[in-house]
């Protein structure tokens, strides 16, 4: 066996650094998370004006805070001209900040249930990426699409744990957050702050009353399982009727072709090939029909501006296989 004496060494050693605090940038999952952090109202800001800041803010090596959010913004509100900094060299995967970024708040607050719903769709998407990346690209489909049914399990759990929640109330906690930015979105303000309220108090309650809200106006247009399509999804599933007439349409080539074989001038037809042919093309149409809103993301695949829903390419709906697919416990 050859050792080299003297290989490159990866650039994996974290820096203190000094940065002007105005230099460092938010990280956008801090936000979606933690919504906006006002450092005035905890004695926090009066803290740091008495004593600086204590500790290093982490970085990545362009300049967006990791752990740190509110002594950056302290420190630019105090005229703070220069702030220490650890520049994160070792963490290069964004899943990896992201859960650094979780992990740092998990340590320095009191979250509320909605802060940790948050953080638990976040852990739970790097959770299933990280479950894929494991499974690798070799193996048949099957065995690929069953395992990670049984990873998307796993990963709830994971994520549960890893914020504090039971694994149902966890993704009880999940669907209100996503009611609650659906109600934002639509501008019902009202309603956002309503079950916001509710859910940092009893996440039971907050999914029973989202549930008693769903089954809304007659004209919504909704799913093969009768799930509400979201406004972004609602031109796929109006377009169903093309599908349907593509599939009859491919039944009825099919039909004619094997009219036309049983005849003499069809002599030269071959039916059987023909037959497997058109019946492979019917179903890729059946399997890109629009079958289900995404029982990941429930339809809302943004997740943030760094990550979108992976189950469903981030179009917030899927086909059959995707429905299928997916564990129980989302359905
Ligand atoms: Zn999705």
């Amino acid at each position: 066996m050859v050792f080299s004496t003297r290989t490159s060494i990866p650039k994996t050693q974290n820096q203190s650094e000094v940065r002007d605090p105005r230099e460092l940038k938010n990280h956008p999952v801090n936000q979606t998370i933690y919504g906006d952090m006002d450092a005035s109202g905890d004695g926090f800001l009066a803290d740091v004006a008495a004593r600086g800041i204590q500790q290093e803010i982490h970085i990545t090596p362009t300049n967006i805070v990791i752990a740190g959010h509110r002594r950056r913004r302290a420190a630019i509100t105090l005229g703070i001209p220069e702030v220490r900094v650890l520049v994160r060299h070792d963490l290069t995967e964004e899943n990896d900040i992201i859960e650094a970024l979780i992990c740092s708040n998990q340590h320095v607050r009191e979250r509320t249930t909605e802060q940790k719903a948050r953080e638990f769709d976040h852990i739970r998407r790097i959770e299933i990426d990280r479950g894929k990346q494991r499974m690798g690209d070799g193996g048949k489909d099957t065995v690929k699409t069953a395992g990670l049914s049984i990873e998307s399990r796993k990963s709830r759990n994971v994520a549960a744990k890893q914020v504090g929640l039971a694994p149902s109330t966890a993704t009880k906690a999940s669907e209100v957050v996503s009611a609650i930015d659906a109600a934002e979105e639509s501008g019902d303000t009202g309603k956002a702050s309503e079950l916001r309220e509710t859910l940092n108090k009893n996440v039971t309650e907050a999914h029973r009353q989202i549930q008693e809200n769903t089954p809304a106006k007659p004209d919504q247009v909704v799913d093969a399982n009768g799930v509400p399509v979201p406004k972004k999804a609602v031109a796929a599933f109006e377009a169903l009727p093309r599908y349907t007439a593509i599939k009859s349409a491919i039944s009825k080539i099919k039909k004619e072709i094997y009219d036309l074989s049983q005849t003499e001038p069809g002599a030269l037809v071959r039916y059987n090939r023909i037959k497997i042919d058109l019946e492979n093309v019917y179903r890729s149409v059946r399997f890109s029909t629009p079958y289900c809103v995404c029982p990941y993301c429930r339809g809302r695949p943004v997740l943030s501006r760094v990550a979108t829903c992976d189950a469903c390419k981030g179009i917030g709906w899927g086909g059959e296989s995707l429905y299928d697919n997916a564990p129980e416990e989302l359905k």
